[in-house]
């Protein structure tokens, strides 16, 4: 293809956009395709000749179309937003076509030197510290390409600082020190805080919230104070402002005077609330983030920007370079100034030019149109909670505070997991469950980026409608103990949860069920939930089996800390006795 091609190519493809932005309406939000659709669609091998651009179109269509689904569809109220705009498709359009690899300031400059900018522009914004920007700072921001990417990254550089605090004698071996560090999160923190602490190869304690599903300061405390006496060093916690089940606070005022007392680092995962920091009445819920070490969000969920665009404030960049430096030779003698240098500041090396798109957006938005987007999904999340509010079949959980509702129907979590099925079934609305302190929710997030009042109203209407149609059959489905079926799934003392999901025990679609039946585990693990709303793959079975994916991950529980715990101690006990 030569520049011709392109340019004539390039506007059919603009157009094929633009064209597909807004007949999204007239599809189905959601896909009916089976497991495996697509193998049969496509050849068995790659094309050995070149094809056409406008034969691939109609594939497109005809393929890929209906395998799926329609996030920016204005009625997906799943998940949370996948950010998205026209600003931002120019932005990355623009980024792929100079197509630099921006891993040091000298491999192109203006790569380094825009991020670095937008990412003081915004850290300004949300009203963070000085010391977390570039400008006069020891800290700065930096493009991430996942809120995890952030965890992890932060947990390394804490594990980094708090081996070589440890090693009070050079002998002492940093697998030594590893073995006792332990980091903690909230229960309801996201599934890859736990992931950081399994590739970290650490301890990972999860915390019991308080009524509002905020973690506390003297929870934290006592935690720690449990640890230390057991002999291990407590290093890191990730707070979370925004939990991908019910969008609840963590108390970062209280955490942060327990971290810096304790010399432990805190991290704020703010990946979808963040977003609303640019706002100023959100800012009260970074009380205290001057004890705070880093700090991420996404504005590729809420702030219409495309993925991949997580942003990363440290107080300390030498913090993360000093963990993550290990120069290939290539670069050793180049022109290398490292205050500009964001080779170090995460796992990949090469790194795309991401601040272009998010520079277009805050460009074309202002500060004011973005702040109004925001403001204007908090009012179509509010409009739709006074519907549940007003509807006695009905009970909301959790405040509504972004552009989140979780609700449910009132009585046993079975009803509102079917009302939830014959929604989605239907596919013309499309949301997710939760599970909040044993409640099944169903979440609804605002998140279209021209989202209104009537899509609102269209979406409760299904809803009511989908529910009424379930009151009328509740008898019949009762009489077919279809909810006894789900009430009873409890895995039995000698079940492992891979023996539960190797069963043929559940109607794969009832995918609470599942979760239903690993919920005893996952009580002592972690909630189950945020595996399911962050990785659909996570908890349906066909997916699973058709796509030969293993969702189970081993991860460290408190139980087998307490255990592990008590082996160290015993062991302890056994060398004293032996001396
Ligand atoms: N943290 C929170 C609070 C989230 O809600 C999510 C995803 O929804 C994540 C982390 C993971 O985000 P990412 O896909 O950017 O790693």
């Amino acid at each position: 293809m030569n520049a011709d091609d392109f340019e004539r190519y390039g506007t059919e493809m603009v157009k094929y956009i633009a064209k597909y932005m807004r007949t999204l309406p007239e599809r189905r939000v959601s896909s009916d395709v089976e497991p495996g659709y697509m193998r049969g669609l496509l050849p068995k091998h790659a094309p050995t000749k070149g094809e056409n651009f406008r034969e691939i179109m109609k594939d497109v269509e005809k393929i890929i179309m209906p395998g799926l689904t329609h996030w920016q569809h204005p009625q997906f109220h799943a998940y949370f937003p996948a950010g998205n705009s026209y600003p931002s498709i120019l932005g990355d359009m623009l980024s792929d076509a100079i197509g630099c690899v921006g891993f040091s300031w000298a491999a192109s400059p203006a790569c380094t030197e825009l991020e670095i900018v937008v990412l003081d522009w915004i850290g300004k914004l949300i009203k963070l510290p000085s010391a977390f920007l570039h400008e006069g700072g020891r800290g700065g921001g930096v493009i991430q390409g996942s809120a995890s990417e952030c965890v992890l990254v932060t947990l390394l550089a804490s594990r980094h600082a708090a081996i070589e605090r440890a090693k009070t004698y050079p002998y002492i071996d940093d697998g030594y020190v590893l073995s006792k560090l332990v980091a903690y999160s909230s229960k309801l923190a996201h599934s890859c805080v736990e992931k950081a602490g399994m590739i970290g190869l650490v301890k990972m304690r999860q915390l019991d919230v308080d009524e509002n599903y905020s973690l506390r300061g003297y929870t934290l405390e006592r935690a720690i104070e449990e640890d230390r006496r057991m002999g291990l060093i407590p290093f890191y916690v990730c707070a979370t402002l925004g939990t991908t089940g019910c969008c609840s606070y963590d108390n970062i005022q209280e955490l942060g005077e327990v971290c810096a007392k304790e010399h432990v680092w805190l991290h704020v995962d703010a990946a979808y609330a963040g977003n609303a920091l640019i706002c100023p009445e959100y800012q009260h819920h970074l009380k205290g983030v001057e004890n705070v070490s880093s700090i991420n969000f996404n504005p590729n969920k809420w702030m219409l920007v495309n993925f991949d665009c997580s942003l990363m404030w440290v107080r300390d960049r030498k913090a993360l370079t000093s963990a993550l430096t290990v120069d290939p030779v290539y670069l050793q003698h180049e022109h290398d100034d490292k205050e500009l240098d964001f080779r170090h500041w995460g796992i990949p090396l090469s790194r795309r030019f991401r601040a272009l798109k998010l520079w277009f957006v805050l460009r074309i938005y202002g500060v004011d149109g973005l702040q109004n987007y925001i403001r204007r999904h908090v009012k179509l999340a509010k409009l739709f909670e006074e519907h549940v509010r007003n509807n006695d079949l009905f009970e909301v959980v959790g405040k509504v505070t972004t552009g989140l509702v979780c609700f449910r129907l009132k009585g046993p979590n079975a009803l509102t997991q079917r009302l939830l099925k014959n929604i989605n079934e239907s596919r013309r609305i499309h949301m997710v469950p939760a599970l909040v302190n044993e409640n099944y929710v169903i979440r609804f997030a605002v998140c279209a980026e021209s989202a209104t009042d009537d899509d609102i109203k269209y979406a409760w209407h299904e809803i009511v409608n989908a529910a009424e149609d379930l009151m009328s059959s509740k008898h019949e489905l009762e009489k077919m103990n279809v909810f006894e079926k789900f009430e009873s799934c409890e895995l039995s003392e000698t079940e492992s949860e891979d023996e539960v999901f190797d069963q043929e025990l559940f109607d794969p679609e009832l995918i609470f069920d599942q979760q239903r039946s690993t919920l005893k585990r996952a009580c002592e693990r972690r909630n189950l939930f945020h595996r399911m709303v962050s990785d659909p793959k996570g908890f349906n079975r066909t997916l699973l089996r058709a796509l030969s994916i293993d969702g189970h991950r081993k991860i460290r529980s408190e139980s087998d800390l307490e255990e592990e715990n008590g082996e160290v101690q015993r062991n302890n006990q056994k060398k004293k006795s032996e001396s």
